[in-house]
């Protein structure tokens, strides 16, 4: 059955959501207030659907498909109301997110969703009329490659809420789990623990960023190491998580210096082409940026 799906914000989480959830059949509403970002996702998503079926995922007639189910909007007031599903997908910040949640409701959902890493579902319901339909809805990068959903249930949370977000992971293709609202709940709180160390140990000059991986990837089987994993989320967004964390548990989620300087300077990983490594159409390039000096330390 075909839903109306609305995507706020068409960043790297965002277009994500929807390649995933056009692909499922459902018509999606993908809105973006800066133009040059919205410009950008319907470029990307078109790579993508040229890429899937330069790999024989798709059929060309599939991959036109999915796109005719994606409409880029400037505005949640452009947007008609009572979608099925809606997903926050906005930078990481309370009162951005609080905002947009608060006119996304007024859509009336069926569903509303966060996509945040970090921030409890709790804190974010506040001012929400309906804090019983909202949910949220975890999904990892990139999304079309990742399984997980971290399903997260704040207080407020109805159990129907709760159940109604696991059955649009098993729609989506995705396998969730279902977490208790803490701050950074199962995954980020981990993973941004093992990122912020790696950091530190950049800082530190204890091995270049390229060792460090290699030594998590070889000596413990990641998949990928904690700073080309940094690189692929965006410093921006590790910043923003590293923060909330801090304001939850202390300092201990303290961002390093390094980090900070880097988004300052624009470094934000593989979206702005540097990083703890270079990337050149979206591609890894061999050098590690930082160990070549290209950062401050
Ligand atoms: P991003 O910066 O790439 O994209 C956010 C987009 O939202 C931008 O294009 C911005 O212009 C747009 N935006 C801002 N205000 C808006 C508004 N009022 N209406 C519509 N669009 C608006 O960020 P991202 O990496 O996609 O992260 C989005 C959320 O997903 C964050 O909460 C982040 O913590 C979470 N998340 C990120 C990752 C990751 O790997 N990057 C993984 C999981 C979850």
């Amino acid at each position: 059955m075909s839903e109306r799906f609305v995507v706020v914000g068409a960043g790297t989480m965002g277009l994500g959501i929807a390649y995933v959830a056009a692909g499922a059949g459902h018509a999606v509403e993908l809105v973006e207030v800066d133009p040059d970002r919205g410009a950008a996702a319907a470029t990307r998503l078109g790579e993508l659907w040229d890429r899937a079926v330069g790999r024989g995922k798709l059929t060309a007639e599939q991959a036109a498909a999915n796109r005719t189910r994606v409409t880029l909007r400037a505005a949640l007031a452009e947007v008609a109301p009572g979608p099925d599903v809606v997903v926050e997908a906005v930078p990481e910040r309370l009162d951005l997110k609080r905002a947009v949640l608060r006119d996304a409701e007024a859509l009336d959902p069926a569903l509303l969703g966060s996509n945040t890493s970090s921030i409890a579902i709790g804190e974010l319901a506040a001012g929400l009329a309906r804090p019983d339909r909202f949910v949220g809805l975890h999904f990892f990068n990139p999304v079309w490659a990742m399984a997980l959903l971290e399903v997260v249930v704040g207080s407020a949370t109805a159990e129907e809420t709760t159940a109604a977000a696991v059955a649009l992971a098993g729609r989506l293709g995705k396998d969730p789990v279902v977490v208790r609202d803490m701050p950074g709940f199962a995954t980020s709180r981990l993973g941004v623990t093992l990122g912020l160390e790696a950091i530190r140990m950049v800082a530190d000059g204890v091995a270049s960023p390229a060792d460090i991986d290699k030594a998590m990837v070889l000596g413990y089987r990641h998949p990928v190491g904690p700073l080309e994993l940094t690189d692929l989320v965006g410093l921006d967004v590790r910043l923003d998580i590293a923060r909330t964390l801090q304001a939850a548990y202390g300092d201990r989620f303290a961002p390093p210096p390094l980090l900070a300087e880097m988004v300052a300077a624009g470094r934000l990983g593989k979206k702005s082409g540097q990083g703890f490594y270079h990337w050149e159409d979206g591609v890894k390039a061999v050098r590690p940026a930082v160990a070549d000096g290209g950062s401050s330390r």
